[in-house]
């Protein structure tokens, strides 16, 4: 069979290789460094990010003619041409300008509202790469923000969810379940899904991401960031791979997202996954590993392996049950197993739940 290389070798590269193994679909992450690779013709190339720098094997990988959704990376990956795109398909997201070289900060103001976000264009991720404007303080616009980045008027939101979704080469459209979300500076702590309570925005958040995936002529797994704001939904940001936000489909869905993705990028046939149970995602940021997370039950532990560092993603938990009752006495004493500010997270996951 065909293999599947992946441009990027982190822990979604990873987790996409541990998926084509019972598949017997050869995953191969190839780091960007890596020496060229031996690609065969009839080999399906993809992507765990949506930039990548250039180099000898990446060059390789991308000019490949499977190199699946090769046109779409580039449009998500700069914030510019992805707010255009959500514009274009009349998608609902934050309003917005692009920020020039002779953007005053008083214009943003004027156009946005006294709370202005800076996002630069290319490359940030977990909240990095962005700076508040406030009125209030008469903040300007750094330097080095000019010509680089987006400018997102401040979003008061109740809470923040998203949508993950597969689609396959003939088209056929497949979506988990809305998934809440939380982060803590910018970075993604846990995640709960499903929950009954957003089962009502599922028909629209559907139909925002099958639009965008249609138009796109997108084939494999996407994310929708979402900022719910009473009923409505906005988009904040689309990833054109599997998502964080997805990872709990490891343990509550008969097909996780890196399946539905190696299924779809290798031509396979995809079918509605089912879903299990409630289930929790907690990410493991900047924190020791601990074994003892393996004594509680229900956990499901991917630990990634990276060199420890504040603030770093180095693995997640997933907890999956039936019965509420068993997923909040797991949830609990994974609580007593992690530092700050985990007690704030499981507080919210608790809150959440239901
Ligand atoms: P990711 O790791 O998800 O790729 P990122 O660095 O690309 O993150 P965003 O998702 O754009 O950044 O923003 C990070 C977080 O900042 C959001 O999840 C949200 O909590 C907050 N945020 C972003 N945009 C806005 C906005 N317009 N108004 C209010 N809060 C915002
Ligand atoms: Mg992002
Ligand atoms: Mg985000």
């Amino acid at each position: 069979m065909k293999k599947v290389w992946v441009l990027g070798a982190g822990q979604l590269g990873a987790m996409m290789k541990h998926a084509g193994l019972p598949l017997n679909v050869d995953v191969e992450a190839v780091a960007f460094d890596a020496p060229k690779v031996s690609l065969g013709s009839d080999d399906a190339v993809t992507a765990e990010i949506e930039l990548w720098p250039q180099s000898a094997v990446t060059d390789q990988l991308s000019a490949h003619p499977n190199f699946v959704n090769k046109d779409v990376f580039p449009r998500l990956a700069d914030r510019y041409t992805q707010k255009q795109l959500l514009d274009e398909l009349s998608i609902a997201t934050a309003p917005w300008r692009v920020v020039e070289a002779e953007t005053t900060a008083a214009s943003l103001y004027s156009a946005l509202g006294d709370t202005v976000l800076l996002k630069r264009r290319t490359g940030g991720y977990d909240g990095r790469g962005q700076y508040w404007l406030k009125n209030a303080e008469s903040t300007q616009v750094p330097e080095d923000f000019l010509n680089q980045s987006i400018a997102e008027q401040k979003i008061p939101f109740d809470e923040e969810v998203s949508l993950v979704g597969a689609r396959d080469k003939d088209g056929n459209l497949f979506f988990y379940p809305l998934t809440l979300n939380l982060h803590l500076d910018g970075i993604l702590m846990a995640s709960v899904s499903p929950l009954s309570r957003l089962a009502q925005l599922q028909p629209v958040a559907e139909s925002m991401l099958g639009k965008l995936l249609t138009s796109l002529n997108y084939v494999g797994v996407m994310a929708m960031e979402c900022f719910r704001v009473g009923d409505q939904l906005m988009v904040n940001e689309l990833a054109p791979r599997v998502h964080n936000s997805g990872h709990w489909t490891q343990a509550g869905a008969s097909i996780s997202q890196f399946e539905y993705h190696v299924r779809a990028v290798a031509g396979l046939p995809l079918a509605p996954a089912r879903i299990k149970a409630q289930t929790v995602m907690i990410n493991l940021i900047g924190v020791e590993r601990n074994d003892g997370w393996l004594g509680v039950e229900g956990t499901e532990l991917y630990w990634y392996g990276k060199e420890v560092r504040a603030g770093r993603k180095l693995g997640h938990i997933n907890v999956c049950a039936p019965k509420q009752s068993d997923l909040c006495a797991s949830l609990h004493q994974l609580s007593s197993l992690l530092p700050e500010p985990y007690p704030t997270v499981f507080e919210w996951v608790d809150r959440n739940l239901s």
